[in-house]
């Protein structure tokens, strides 16, 4: 069986080798290969690795590391069916959506190609007589990224290509259910001429993470996750003194006012719902439905979820593959079932469907009520809910009362309800009239509450600020003119 190994000082390594993990493909519910799961000794090549290599990496200059990206980008770009595949065999989309998540981590390639421009500085000149005062940034030397399964070469592209564009060396590990795609970048880094030791992957579970949040040699950690590790990830490395922003789970409300174009809203929140199994932390899991809106929208809901082809990632007729592993299928399954007990109406499926993997027919519920766990909880499965409430007040105080604040989505065809919503509602990432609204590239992505733990957002410019710390000069150059001596505290008066 195929081994999965470590990609340290630019070369592949099984490292200590103690232990393995399976990667299964869910569309046949095989194992298809093993990923070595990183010792501590493991990750101390890997920072080491990263360490050697800062020492010159912080000095190459920046049109050089400009060109490096320009190169990377283009390899990406080249290589997307690869990536796609591969995200395909082992997470189970299908394979346009794999695509998609390859367009959308290039485009933060694509954002820290203009790292010159991102990283100037600011200039005043004569803050006072004959003296002048100047920030820059500079790197913070090794960082690490800890990434989920959903997203195996988006998420981690968040954090690397702006990390490195900053001067910084990098060690990422990947989830450990879809480690694959990860090698591949760090070769296409390779061959882009990103030198040894700058990008590391070591692939692992709590071993390699623990081992990540306690070494000395690392000033900053970015997570992405669910919520319970998040925080303990946020905690742990905080603790040991570094930068950290950790992105947690999420629950996203799609609320939809009567005055709705109710055909194109059912739509949006299908795709949005089921795309990609319910795996993505932007899904839309639950649907608030406004007044005279219910009855219609469920309807259409309902038409929708049974209309979805479900298969293979690999079959081009699919548009929805399985979920990620068995024991991801049998947790949806147990909401499934105990939504039905706590008195929801299952509108339409989930069944597991007559294939081989892991699979979980689209499931719509009705009438459910907050306090029911199929809407509590993060259910990460192709599970749609609808709570009805009667005005749209009462639909943004229910989001809001949630723990979680990633995205959040409103339907109506009038402004001013838009207006009061964006305002009002406790939310990081707001649609109005779009699903999913993932921020592009150049803006940054990142929730409220249990959604994000820390202060800074992913990519863009707070992505540029995460990875770097400034400095200010305060500079005065001799006149000759020595002037008199004064004690007291320097005014520019
Ligand atoms: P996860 O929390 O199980 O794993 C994330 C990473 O942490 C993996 O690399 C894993 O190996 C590691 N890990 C798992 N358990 C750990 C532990 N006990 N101690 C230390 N490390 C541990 O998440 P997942 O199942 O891979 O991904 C799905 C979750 O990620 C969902 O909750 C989803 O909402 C969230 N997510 C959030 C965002 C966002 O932007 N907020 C984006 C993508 C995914």
């Amino acid at each position: 069986m195929r081994t999965i190994e470590h990609w340290i000082g630019g070369s592949a390594t099984a490292g200590a080798f103690t232990r393995h993990g399976p990667v299964w493909n869910p569309a046949t519910g095989e194992q298809q290969a093993a990923v070595a799961l990183a010792e501590p000794s493991d990750v101390d090549s890997a920072v080491a690795a990263a360490r050697k290599a800062f020492e010159s990496w912080q000095d190459i200059s920046l049109t050089r590391r400009a060109r490096l990206m320009f190169a990377f980008r283009d390899l990406v770009e080249r290589h997307e069916d690869e990536l796609a595949a591969l995200i395909a065999d082992e997470h189970g989309k299908v394979l346009a959506d794999a695509r998609g998540e390859v367009l959308r981590g290039r485009e933060v390639v694509e954002f820290a190609c203009g790292i010159p421009h991102l990283l100037k500085g600011a200039y005043s000149d004569q803050v006072s007589a004959g003296v002048d005062s100047y920030s820059f940034r500079q790197p913070l030397g090794v960082c690490a990224g800890i990434t989920p399964f959903n997203f195996p070469v988006m998420v981690p592209m968040w954090m690397h290509p702006i990390a490195i564009a900053c001067g910084n060396t990098f060690v990422l590990k990947p989830s450990e259910r879809d480690p694959s795609a990860s090698n591949l970048v760090a070769r296409l880094y390779a061959e882009a001429g990103l030198p040894d030791g700058v990008f590391n992957v070591v692939h692992g579970d709590k071993v390699a993470v623990d081992a990540i949040l306690d070494h000395p040699d690392i000033a900053a950690v970015s997570f992405v996750g669910s919520t319970p590790v998040a925080r303990s990830v946020h905690q742990r490395a905080s603790a040991a003194g570094k930068r950290v922003q950790a992105l947690g789970g999420a629950k996203n409300h799609a609320v939809v006012l009567p005055d709705a174009d109710l055909d194109d809203a059912a739509q949006q929140i299908t795709a949005a719902a089921y795309g990609s199994a319910g795996q993505r932390c932007m899904a839309v899991s639950a649907v608030v439905a406004v007044g005279a809106a219910a009855d219609p929208l469920v309807e259409r809901l309902a038409s929708g979820a049974r209309s979805i082809r479900v298969g293979p990632g690999r079959d081009p007729a699919s548009e929805m593959g399985p979920v990620v592993t068995a024991d991801a299928r049998d947790r949806v399954l147990g909401y499934v079932e105990r939504g039905t007990a706590a008195g929801a109406d299952l509108v339409c499926g989930g069944g597991t469907g007559a294939e081989p993997g892991f699979f979980v027919q689209p499931a719509l519920f009705d009438r459910v009520t907050p306090d029911m766990d199929v809407y509590t909880d993060e259910i990460f499965g192709p599970v749609l809910v609808v709570l009805r409430v009667d005005t749209l007040d009462e639909a943004i105080e229910l989001v809001n009362s949630n723990p979680y604040g990633n995205g959040v989505a409103l339907f109506t065809a009038g402004g001013e309800a838009a207006r009061r919503f964006q305002r009002r509602v406790c939310v990081g990432m707001i649609g109005l009239n779009v699903p999913i609204p993932v921020p592009m590239a150049f803006y940054s992505f990142g929730g409220w509450k249990a959604s994000l733990l820390g202060d800074t957002h992913v990519h863009g410019t707070e992505g540029v600020a995460f990875y770097t710390r400034a400095k200010v000069v305060t500079s005065r150059w001799p006149t000759g003119d020595t002037g008199t001596t004064h004690l007291h505290f320097p005014t520019a008066r």
